[in-house]
């Protein structure tokens, strides 16, 4: 079987990528496991040397590597290559800071009682396109420092990208079979999962996925992380700096022609101020450029496939006959969506109860920062949220009252390696990069002295 890489800008196939069959897929799989048994045996400081090389690899090669993400998924070129850049930052500092973030934890007891943290295995991941190099960074560079190796499924229209992260790791001097890649099909996708090397499951992309492959680790008793999908809030209140959060929230909704997990997608706005927010926004929408990601002053390119287009489409229809009334933008041609912003979204409306993955923004309004919180919550979704105050203090009371992974007061969500990243609710489960993300797929060890 072959599957094709598709430039969803041109819809020209630019690659050919040939699934495995079972018997190759089995010795990736012992390929892995004998390349655990030496890994996990090394030094901190033998994986990270190795390790800051790929960041540095990754860092020389931006332009290349930024160029196949946008050919392949069709983000903007600076956008592509400062993932790239985003991408090798995260391995530097997993090599800076595993060992000890991994150090030995000693307990008060009257004998000697200890945790330490062992590497468990291999961890299978399951990865989405819309961020091809930084989704697969963000929980390789952990895990492998951690002394884990890894089998990487990404999503069927970047198998590029995985291609050029597996050769970058062996360029960069780590054992074959320590990062690899595995072009299959979600029918093998239990193979992995049920290997006795496979010790844990990680996987980024939609609920659907999620529910099925998280499943599939219960079912095997694999521990797994589950990154879903968000529909986050940005909420904006009477005293908010208007202009600021009209800037930052077309950044958050229009990003990545507005692909990412954590795009602000629902924007909350107190009555007292939401016609003039709407008006602001409108006109910054306004003033993007949707065309040819290659192209310079372009600041969007298309969605990533045909279909995400024509579903957005139709939510749009949707939402626009359930009563949402359409300020700016609204057309489409192929996969490309014009920035576009609708209001008087209502709960029971598509666009807010469904997560829209692509450049349409909506707005709700809400009585008073009480109700806003309460329009926030009211969700299946609860990865990140926004809120927009020049009182601090109340913003701090406010954001512990959101129901979501993260909460972001006056600035763009976004993921940091420093800080754990992941949701609640049908957002999943379990945390991301720092501390608290290397140790999701450790033995920690408890070891007591009489
Ligand atoms: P997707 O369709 O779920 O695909 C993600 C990955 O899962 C791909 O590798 C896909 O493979 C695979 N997959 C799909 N169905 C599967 C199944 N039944 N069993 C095993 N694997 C399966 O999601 P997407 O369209 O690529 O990405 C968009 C979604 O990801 C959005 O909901 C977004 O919010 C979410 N996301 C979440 C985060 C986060 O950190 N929380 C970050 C980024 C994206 P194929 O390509 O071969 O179908």
């Amino acid at each position: 079987m072959i599957i094709n890489s598709i430039n969803p800008y041109s819809q020209a196939i630019i690659a050919e990528h040939e699934v495995l069959t079972n018997a190759q897929l089995t010795q990736k799989i012992e390929l892995a496991e004998k390349a655990y048994k030496s890994w996990r045996t090394t030094t901190f400081q033998e994986r990270a040397d190795k390790m800051k090389k790929l960041a540095n690899i990754f860092r020389a090669k931006k332009e290349e590597l930024g160029l196949l993400i946008t050919n392949e998924m069709g983000k903007i070129l600076s956008e592509g290559i400062g993932e790239v850049e985003k991408s090798a930052g995260n391995c530097d500092f997993y090599a800076e800071n595993a060992e000890k973030m991994l150090k030995d934890i000693y307990y008060d007891t009257p004998f000697k009682s200890m945790s330490v943290y062992d590497p468990s295995g291999a961890i299978f991941a399951v990865m989405p396109w819309n961020y091809p190099f930084w989704q697969v960074l963000r929980y390789a560079a952990p895990a492998i420092m951690a002394g884990n190796v890894t089998l990487l499924k990404h999503a069927s229209n970047v198998i590029g990208c995985a291609k050029a992260i597996e050769n970058a790791f062996l360029e960069a001097g780590f054992p074959v079979g320590v990062f690899q890649q595995v072009t299959i099909s979600i029918s093998q996708v239990e193979t992995i999962i049920a290997a006795d090397v496979v010790s844990g499951i990680t996987l980024t992309g939609s609920e659907m996925a999620g529910s099925s492959v998280a499943s599939l680790a219960g079912k095997h008793i694999k521990k797994s992380v589950m990154e879903l999908g968000g529909s986050d809030a940005f909420i904006v209140l009477d005293d908010a700096n208007i202009e600021k959060a009209a800037t930052v929230a077309t950044q958050s909704r229009m990003l990545n022609a507005g692909q990412a997990c954590i795009c602000a997608k629902r924007f909350i706005v107190t009555e007292k101020v939401a016609d003039e927010f709407a008006s602001v926004f409108a006109s910054k929408i306004a003033e993007l450029h949707q065309g040819n990601p290659l192209q310079n002053g372009i600041n969007m390119g298309p969605l990533a496939k045909l279909e995400f287009a024509k579903t957005l489409s139709s939510q749009l229809e949707k939402s626009l006959q359930q009563g949402a009334k359409i300020i700016v933008g609204g057309e489409r041609e192929n996969c490309n969506f014009q920035p576009t912003l609708i209001d008087f979204v209502d709960s029971n409306n598509i666009a807010f109860q469904e997560e829209t993955f692509g450049p349409l923004a909506t707005i709700t309004r809400a009585k008073n920062e009480i109700d806003a919180i309460a329009i926030a919550n009211n969700h299946r979704y609860g990865l990140a949220s926004a809120i927009w105050t020049e009182d601090r203090e109340k913003a701090y009371l406010l954001a512990r009252k959101i129901e979501a992974g993260n909460v972001f007061v006056n600035s763009l969500v976004r993921s940091d390696s420093r800080i754990p990243f992941g949701g609640i609710k049908k957002s999943g489960y379990g945390r991301e990069l720092s501390e608290i993300g290397i140790k999701e797929f450790m033995n920690m060890k408890s070891i007591i002295i009489e």
